[in-house]
């Protein structure tokens, strides 16, 4: 039987404001499974990020339990959470997030680096991925010398490099052009084809097409069951 990559259960957070707690997300639950594309959508407030950075271990939830690869999340445990992001997840964001000091190879290589894998070994993997992503002669390119569109396909690269279990990208395409934002959609679809879940918060309706399942919210509420797109 093959284990869910990531598994919510009731998943709510609350945040304190000066007129009362914003529930932001409310009682969620759902799961992926290894390969899986999937949407998160809805409108602008309605709790897209604030998911992602629970099932990105950046945030602790409320209440609810998660399970990431088959193993239920400790949010209290500080040195498990880092060995998890380390291990099994992969962040692509809206604003591309790249250091900028570090070249296009070594940003890819970093979460290997920070696994213990050695350097020579980092900058052969780091070097094929940016390949399988189009970036053949960038390698040394620093950040901003790249258009948005190679920065995003870095990050996207950045992301795979240790082979996660998850990918949680927010508005990957936000800030890109729609020729540059096929591109990165293309990625991650091959990128789930290869058997990691990706997990894409989007406003755009024309991304939903590369997706396999879409999650609907809406005032923090799952307003679908887990559905086919199409
Ligand atoms: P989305 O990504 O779908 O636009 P968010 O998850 O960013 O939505 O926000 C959901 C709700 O939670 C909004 O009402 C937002 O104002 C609130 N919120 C998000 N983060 C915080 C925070 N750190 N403190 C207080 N309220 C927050
Ligand atoms: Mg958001």
């Amino acid at each position: 039987m093959s284990e869910s990559s990531v598994a919510l259960n009731s998943i709510s957070k609350g945040f304190q404001s000066p007129s009362g707690t914003v529930h932001a997300v409310r009682d969620v639950s759902f799961h992926l499974k290894s390969g899986e594309f999937a949407a998160l959508v809805g409108p602008s407030g309605c709790g897209k990020s604030t998911l992602l950075n629970i099932i990105g271990l950046a945030d602790a939830p409320s209440s609810g339990s998660l399970r990431i690869g088959g193993t239920a999340i400790d949010f209290s445990n500080e040195a498990q959470l880092t060995l998890h992001r380390r291990k099994h997840l992969g962040y692509v964001f809206q604003h591309f997030n790249l250091l900028p000091t570090l070249s296009a190879l070594e940003n890819v290589m970093l979460p290997l680096l920070l696994l213990g894998v050695s350097a020579s070994e980092a900058r052969v993997s780091a070097g094929d991925i940016l390949k399988r992503v189009g970036l053949a002669g960038k390698e040394n390119s620093l950040p901003l010398t790249l258009s948005g569109g190679e920065m995003q396909r870095v990050a996207v690269a950045r992301a795979v490099v240790h082979q996660p279990t998850l990918i949680v990208a927010d508005e990957p395409t936000g800030n890109l052009d729609s020729v540059a934002g096929v591109k990165v959609l293309q990625l991650l679809a091959d990128v789930a084809s290869t058997g990691t879940a990706v997990l894409m918060a989007t406003h755009s309706d024309a991304a939903l097409q590369w997706c396999s399942t879409v999650v609907r919210l809406q005032d923090g509420l799952m307003v679908n069951p887990l559905g086919e797109v199409r």
